[in-house]
Parts: structure tokens; sequence; C-alpha cells
């Protein structure tokens, strides 16, 4: 049985990033990953312009007590100044606008008098270059603003807007094909009969899948039927780049998906992980490339094993640097004693301290148990074997949500 470090390695042995395909920069491309530098076209800002509402003036003018000058243009943003500042000259200026030639620096409104056509200065302090952002301070035409690689957050709008960018070149989001299995399952609009429970692991994992950074797509409920069951994952692995198939992976009489995968070709690289929860754990490749996870049906274990090996394969496909899982070493809120045969990702809360972030065990009773999960936003990593750890030590953990 692989460790989780060493099924993780192999995962993503067999991870690639997509192929990039043109981004529109609509909103929808929020967190895509740029597949190329991204260069300014022109300065940024395209010319000196004024930081304030205010005068711009010639410094060297402004030197003595109470300084008169006067005014001969006004410019708000957006037009361009057709006058040179001369020798006790000013011109109105707005933020945003153009610095005429002959001035170096902008004194604000506030340290001006007007009278008419003639201000005084009655800041004594005036320096060259004052509330000017000159031409080409954030970026200069033709060097990188953008590396490859680079999340698109949405600074990264605003930066590829100012060079004119509408669309980009991006590592498309990984499409998720989500199958559920299980002659008890029905789906949530339905009271379960006797014998029947309702799936929670198809949305829970479609949403897993949005928060990774996948598109997922629901294909139902595969029946405990042979026939059933490989046209579904058929299906899946058709329209997918990654494909996952939840129950049915461990090795009772109904659990099929091992042998229909083999029937499609796929190639099984583990059927099992040392971690709790999670144990029944399968990854394969189909013949084209897809990856293809059976994750236990157990809800929580579902959960873990997406966490741990599901996410980043599909930031590795979706073009990101880092794949994760994300850990911390973090110190326990509280006290932990117990024992487990494996190595147990526990659901935890992150409490923020004076002293920086803490984690916190919760209540759990174990795989099925969502209800118990559901308020983690981390996974305490316990080794296997009798542990007791005090409140105060570090453990690895896990980071399910971003800090
Ligand atoms: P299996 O791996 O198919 O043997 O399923 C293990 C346990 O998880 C069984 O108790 C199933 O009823 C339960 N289970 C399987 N799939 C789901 C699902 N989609 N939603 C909720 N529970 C499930
Ligand atoms: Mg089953």
């Amino acid at each position: 049985m692989l460790d989780v470090a060493d099924a993780l390695a192999e995962v993503l042995k067999h991870a690639r990033p997509l192929k990039p395909e043109f981004a529109a920069l609509t909103t929808a491309a929020l967190r895509q990953v740029l597949a190329v530098d991204i260069a300014a076209d022109i300065d940024v800002p395209p010319f000196d312009k004024s930081l304030r509402d205010g005068y711009a003036v010639r410094a060297a003018d402004c030197a003595t007590p109470a300084a008169e000058l006067r005014v001969i243009e006004e410019v708000p943003a957006g037009k361009v100044p057709t006058q040179t500042v001369g020798p006790g000259e000013a011109v109105r200026i707005f933020t945003g606008a153009p610095i005429p030639p002959g001035a170096d620096a902008v004194v604000m409104q506030e340290h001006t008098q007007r009278s008419g056509e003639r201000i005084r200065i009655t800041d004594p302090h005036v320096q060259p270059r004052q509330h000017i952002y000159a031409q080409g301070t954030e970026m200069k035409a033709g060097t990188t603003v953008l590396a490859a690689g680079t999340v698109i957050n949405p600074a990264a709008f605003g930066v590829l807007a100012s060079v004119g960018k509408t669309a980009v070149p991006a590592y498309p989001f990984p499409r998720v094909g989500i199958i559920v299995t299980g002659d008890e399952l029905v789906e949530a609009n339905t009271k379960p009969k006797p014998g029947q429970i309702r799936n929670s692991n198809g949305p829970m994992l479609a949403a897993q899948t949005v928060r990774a950074g996948g598109l997922p797509r629901y294909l139902g409920i595969a029946r405990d039927d042979r026939t059933i069951t490989r046209s579904l994952i058929a299906e899946g692995i058709d329209v997918s780049d990654v494909v996952l198939i939840a129950g049915g992976v461990s090795v009772g009489d109904h659990d099929l998906v091992p042998s229909v995968l083999q029937e499609l070709g796929v190639t099984i690289h583990f059927r099992q992980v040392r971690v709790k929860p999670g144990k029944p754990l399968l990854f394969g490749t189909s013949p084209k490339g897809k990856l293809v996870f059976g994750l236990p049906g157990n809800p929580a274990s579902s959960y873990v094993a997406f966490e741990l090996f599901v996410r980043p394969s599909l930031r590795v496909l979706g073009g990101h640097q880092q794949s994760g899982p994300r850990t911390m070493q973090l110190p326990l809120s509280e006290a932990i004693a117990e024992t487990n045969d494996r190595p147990t990702y526990r659901p935890a809360v992150l409490e923020p301290h004076e002293t920086g972030w803490h984690v916190r065990p919760l209540p759990w009773t174990g795989a099925p148990d969502l209800v118990g999960m559901q308020p983690a936003d981390a996974l305490v990593v316990l080794p296997a074997g009798e542990i007791r750890v005090d409140a105060g030590m570090r453990l690895p953990v896990v980071l399910l949500e971003a800090l």
C-alpha cells in the first residue's frame, strides 16, 4: 500500500498542464493561469502626470518666501497643455493631467492662495519632481509586466487592460466529470425509501472541483450494474480531462469500478493508500492520458481524498506552478491523544492568536461523517500509532481554504 507522498507523486507523474487557449478577459477568466509573458505596449503612465489637484510650477520659482506666480492655462485630466511654463508662471492642473513643458513640480492647491490670475505659494519647500508620476514609472514599453504562470487575479485584469489586452493565452480550467455509484443512492430532491440514502458526494465533489479551479460536470448515478457503469465512465472519460468516480472502488462484489476501468483500457496505477480516511483510492490513466480517480464512497473519505490527490492534479492541469496540497506546521490549540492504524487527516479549524494561527481539531466520528467535516478549513495530520501531542506543539496542517 502506498504512502500519501508516494501516491501523490505517482498522480503528479501523470498530470500535465492542458494546452493553452485564448481566454477572453471577462470575469470568467478569474484565476486562470497565464501561459505566456505579457509585455507592455506603451509606457504607463504614457506621460508625466500630476498626482494632485494644484499648480504645475518651476520648483526654483517657489524658493522665495510667499512666491507669486501668474497662471497661464488650466489643464484638466484628459486635456493636453498648449503652453510652456516660463519663469514666474504656473499652470492650473488636476490629478491625472499631463505636466506642461517647463514645469518640474506640482504644488497642491492647499498650499496656494489664488487671487485672479495670480497665485501665492504658501509651501516654502517645493521639491523638483514632487507630485509628478513620471512617464514609464509603472511599466516601460517592451518590458514584461506579467510573467507566464501568473494567476489572473483582479489586479492582473487591470494590468492587462492597461497594456491593451482583451484576450490572452491561458491554461483552461480542467474539465472534471463526476460519477457516483451505488444502487442505494437517490438524488437530493427525493425522499429515500428503506435502504436508500441521498447522494451527497456528487454535489460535494462538484463544489470541491470549483474551489480547486476545475469545471465540474455531474454525469449522474451509476447503478451497480456493469453495463450502466461502463457507459457512464466511458462518457466521463470522453468529455473530461479528469474523471471522479465515487464509491464502488473497494473489494466488495458490487464494487465494479476497477474491473470496468480495466475493460475500458484504463491503466490502474494504485488502488489503496495508507491514509485515514480514504484508504480505498484508485488512480488510473485512460489510453489518451485522462486522469481517473476512484474515490471512496464514504463522503468524508471522498472529501479528504479529493483534497490530497485530486486538487493537486487539477492545479497542475490548470497551469499552476504550485500543486500543493498547501501544508503548514501550526501549533495545536488543545492536546490530542489517540491511536490510529494509519496516518490520519482530522478535520480542524484555524484560530487566530496574537502569535499567529493555531489549529483546533474538530470532533469527528469518522469516514461517513460529513457534518463533522463541514466546518473544517484545515486537516491536521496525525502520524500512525499511539500519539500524545500537547497544546502548543506543532503538527502539519493541510489548508482547505485560502487564509
Ligand atoms: P462504497 O465505496 O460504494 O462501498 O460506499 C461506501 C459507503 O459510502 C456506503 O455506505 C455508501 O452507501 C456510501 N456512499 C457511496 N456513495 C455515496 C454518495 N454518493 N453519497 C453518500 N454516500 C455514499
Ligand atoms: Mg457502493
